[in-house]
């Protein structure tokens, strides 16, 4: 794992949250992207070198709108920035770890994206992202 890559936040309302967020880190969201798969809209802002996902359920199946209905608006999971997902998902894999996907996926923001079951990692979603580089 290099680093915290980016902390993923589940909204009721993403052109509200916007709002707050603009107004917390004093910079408008550099990018925003519906992905279909997931069933969420998301945007994203800098903060310095790490990042924050809004992430607002697209409809009432998607995990978002789940997640919201349990535990309410909040954190939803912390994504680290690793070089090689398949190997760490490997790793991890041996480790003991719960992958909610056995293979990467296309993710926001021009990654590849495997999750670990929260009931693996005391509570929290964890993420794993790499940047695809073409
Ligand atoms: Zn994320």
């Amino acid at each position: 794992m290099e680093k915290i890559e980016h902390i993923g936040i589940a909204v009721k309302n993403i052109s509200e949250a916007n709002k707050v967020y603009e107004a917390l880190l004093g910079n408008a969201p550099y990018k925003s992207e519906k992905v279909e798969s997931e069933g969420v809209e998301t945007s994203f802002f800098r903060s310095g070198e790490s990042k924050i996902e809004l992430l607002e359920a697209t409809n009432p199946e998607s995990p978002i709108a789940k997640f919201i209905e349990k535990r309410g608006e909040g954190i939803h999971h912390i994504a680290f920035a690793v070089d090689d997902i398949k190997s760490e998902m490997e790793r991890l894999k041996k480790e003991g770890f719960i992958l909610l996907n056995e293979t990467p996926k296309k993710g926001a923001d021009n990654k590849l994206v495997a999750f670990l079951h929260p009931k693996s990692a005391n509570g929290v979603l964890v993420e794993l992202c790499q940047e695809i580089k073409e």
